[in-house]
């Protein structure tokens, strides 16, 4: 009883002072664009390629290139959320790296993720939510070590995962072994995560059957949009180039110009994981961006 009069009394002494309007003026801002409250860019390794003309043009034939590789956790009040989970740890063991399956590119690892989330002070089980844009390596290297999480994954996805022959889809079905029974949320298309549009699975199909990107409001430094591999580089943004490697270039196409006409509609910037130059500028764990 008494402590129903104090709020009253401290309510009504802040509507004296007028600030009653102005909470509740945000009070409806934060409905309507509602952020998480910061996001750690983490080192998640490095992809060498022998030739960058697999994901550009003729032009850049027998080119070399290093890509870079970026997991992200999220912080939203008390739930974190990790989006991407990089190179595999063990290859921060192997000093010239491990060369995927196709050949065509060069993995390493300098630090390994478990390490980064040490130095944050996040442990793998305390990941209560945990999506990746796509289930090549480079993406889902560390998957298997948060089978605690709720896992958002596009049923497209899943099912080449679980399909017949996922490694014709650049997958190795050993890095989800852990994830059998892991609480998987199927979906097919767009997915708010924490209902308050903080964080938006966005589906971005073409890159693989099931590929996703991931829409976050920050507090400070607004609507960011992590790219996953709808789009590897900026001259490929630019240019709305799609690499002859994806599993579908017309639904690749059309995933472009979605994310444009979308990034047009929110003023979001757009994060490109594997753009070394572009992230060069980004601040990496453990510091954090808001
Ligand atoms: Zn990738």
């Amino acid at each position: 009883m008494s402590m129903s009069f104090n709020r009253l009394v401290s309510l009504s002494l802040a509507c004296l002072l007028s600030a009653c309007t102005s909470e509740m003026r945000d009070g409806q801002r934060q409905q309507s664009a509602a952020a998480v409250d910061r996001i750690y860019v983490i080192d998640c390794g490095e992809n060498h390629a022998k030739d960058l003309s697999a994901w550009t043009t003729t032009a850049d034939k027998g080119k070399a290139f290093v890509f870079s590789n970026h997991c992200y956790l999220i912080r939203h009040r008390s739930d974190w959320l990790l989006w991407d989970s990089g190179n595999a740890d063990r290859i921060a063991t192997m000093p010239s790296g491990l060369v995927n399956p196709r050949g065509t590119l060069t993995a390493f690892m300098r630090k390994p993720l478990a390490e980064s989330l040490r130095e944050i002070g996040v442990a793998p089980e305390d990941i209560g939510y945990f999506a990746m844009s796509h289930a090549h390596g480079d993406h889902s290297g560390n998957a298997n070590m948060f089978y605690r999480s709720t896992i958002y994954m596009q049923a497209a996805e899943y099912d080449a995962i679980h399909g017949v022959e996922p490694q014709k889809l650049g997958i190795t079905p050993a890095n989800f072994e852990k994830l059998r029974g892991a609480r998987i949320v199927k979906l097919n298309g767009d997915h708010d995560i924490f209902g308050d549009g903080s964080a938006v699975i966005k589906a971005t199909p073409g890159h693989t059957p099931g590929h996703q990107s991931l829409f976050v409001r920050l507090p400070k430094t607004g609507p960011v949009l992590l790219s996953g591999d709808f789009v590897h580089l900026r001259s490929n943004w630019e240019a709305k180039r799609v690499p002859s490697i994806n599993f579908n270039v017309e639904q690749s196409s059309r995933s472009m110009l979605e994310m444009e006409s979308f990034i047009k509609a929110t003023g979001a910037q757009l994060w490109i994981n594997h753009d070394a130059e572009q992230s060069r500028a980004i601040p990496k764990a453990p510091a954090f961006v808001e």
